[in-house]
């Protein structure tokens, strides 16, 4: 029954192993996206994606344009900063960025002047076709570009063309399976054309000719409006098609999606190109066009504001550094107490200590959560019952209750050799556990106990060679002293008389 399904549809392979059905709870699916106000601080951290933290370029008291670039990306896993509006810079000291520690980062406090007047420091490049590939990836970085699905990841790393893995197929990731959010599939029934044109620039940065733009069937919208984009287009040359996907959790998760696509798994350890793939989040591929076409730095970015908690949900186009106590008091939300609150969606997203946080390039989404609505999901936790539920749900196949076992207990070898580091934090097997074990944070514990014993292993083995290396050089001066005493002994010895030789 389901392969008929899936062969009416045009599928050459079979879903994804595991998964769950969650109550989806898209309760802004309609919602057009609206622009939130300027607030009257942003606040802009040094870091808003994986990798090396920026260094500012700007001091307290100088005034910035809207994209302008205020700090600079340090090592080649960085993207710069730009700021999201004009106006004066008034501080730069640490704040926090929406992590669940609470932790802080160095940022810039920029006062909006309140006339958002550009920096128009880079052309727009209209005719990208005839540009050299190199050029564009430039602009794709200094743009600062990083995956707007969450991971933050920067762009321009993944825009290759590399000989040993030529990239055939280039997968537009609409499939925003993580329940409330949807700001992607706003933005596909709102501006497909420009996700169009966005996954075109990318299919000629990667030499790419076949891209595939693959949308759950719970967007039906969102559906026809990118296929008459693409009817409409004019893609001569390239293979470009919507393919419609049954609704499954997490088939957004990057492997998952390529093993339902193109019927091949991504081996453990290595990237998508090494199967010939890359995979763009929707909001990223706008970006790049708006970066390449209009010459238009990240400063703003679409994220769902949504819960019961919120009165009034929607998608909204946010300025980067905007704090989300702002944003939660546009949609009527200003008392936060014994609310919830979810950074990005509630099988993923992080839960934070406090809304005084800015948002930042990754925030797909802001929930806010009663006690009650949260309470149906988080149950006070009981024993394993060994009823299987959480194996059968991982999209990895792995033995969730037996893993939560060793990382609980701190036994990270053995969690190692059950494949703890494979797990992609997707909580499939937390949400049908029935004894509301919260298996998922066990496993984030588990990876952080581990990133923390080899901190300080490494950091063991630095003082040993450190230590070696001081021993070492000791001993070679210690070395050199005696061979100079020797040396001047030899030329300063006294010559024997001739008395004293004969006695010899
Ligand atoms: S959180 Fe990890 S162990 Fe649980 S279902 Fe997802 S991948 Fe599997
Ligand atoms: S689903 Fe929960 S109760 Fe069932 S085996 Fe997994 S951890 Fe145990």
């Amino acid at each position: 029954m389901i392969k008929h399904f899936f062969k009416k549809l045009g599928f050459s392979s079979a879903p994804f192993a595991g998964g769950i059905q969650p109550d989806m709870q898209k309760w802004t699916e309609s919602s057009a996206i609206e622009i939130c106000p300027l607030p009257p601080l942003l606040i802009v951290p040094m870091k808003q994606h994986i990798g090396q933290a920026c260094s500012p370029l700007v001091k307290v008291g100088d005034a910035v344009l809207r994209g302008q670039k205020i700090a600079k990306a340090e090592g080649y896993v960085s993207v710069p900063v730009h700021a999201p509006t004009s106006g004066k810079v008034i501080k730069i000291e640490e704040h926090a960025i929406p992590h669940p520690s609470g932790m802080g980062l160095p940022s810039i406090f920029i006062e909006p002047d309140g006339l958002d007047e550009r920096d128009t420091s880079l052309q727009p490049i209209t005719d990208w076709q005839n540009m050299d590939v190199g050029a564009l990836r430039e602009r794709v970085r200094v743009c600062g570009i990083a995956g707007l699905g969450g991971a933050a990841f920067p762009t321009f790393i993944k825009l290759v063309q590399d000989q040993r893995n030529p990239i055939k197929t280039v997968i537009l990731n609409g499939i925003e399976c993580e329940p409330f959010l949807t700001n992607d599939h706003r933005l596909m029934v709102e501006h497909s054309q420009k996700i169009l044109h966005g996954m075109q620039i990318i299919m000629h940065m990667v030499g790419a000719k076949q891209g595939i733009i693959a949308i759950e069937d719970n967007k039906a919208d969102a559906i026809q409006s990118m296929q008459h984009a693409v009817d409409d287009a004019n893609i001569e040359g390239l293979d470009i098609q919507v393919r419609v996907l049954p609704t499954r959790y997490p088939q957004g998760s990057e492997k998952q999606l390529i093993e339902v696509i193109i019927g091949k798994q991504v081996p453990a350890g290595k990237l998508p190109m090494h199967v010939g793939v890359i995979c763009q989040n929707i909001g990223t591929t706008q970006a790049i066009y708006e970066a390449v076409v209009l010459g238009y730095p990240l400063t703003e970015r679409v994220m769902t504001v949504s819960g019961d908690a919120v009165p009034n949900k929607g998608n909204l186009l946010v300025r980067l550094g905007t704090s989300m106590r702002f944003i939660y008091a546009q949609r009527g939300l200003e008392n936060f107490e014994g609310l919830q609150i979810l950074h990005g969606g509630p099988m993923m997203g992080e839960r934070l200590r406090h809304p005084d946080i800015p948002v930042i390039k990754s925030s797909t989404g802001l929930l806010a959560l009663s006690q009650d609505f949260f309470k149906q999901a988080h149950a006070v936790e009981e024993p394993c019952i060994r009823c299987g539920h959480c194996s059968e749900a991982c999209p990895i196949g792995l033995t969730p209750n037996l893993l939560a076992d060793h990382c609980r207990n701190e036994q990270l070898e053995k969690a190692a050799d059950y494949h703890l580091f494979d797990c992609i934090e997707c909580g499939a097997c937390s949400y049908v556990c029935p004894s509301h074990i919260p298996l998922v944070h066990y496993f984030r514990f588990g990876k952080g106990q581990a990133a923390q014993v080899r901190r300080e292993q490494n950091f063991a083995e630095a003082s040993r060679q450190r230590s070696e290396s001081r021993d070492t050089r000791i001993q070679r001066e210690k070395d050199e002293k005696a061979a100079k005493r020797k040396k001047v002994r030899a030329t300063h010895a006294p010559t024997p008389t001739e008395a004293e030789q004969g006695k010899e």
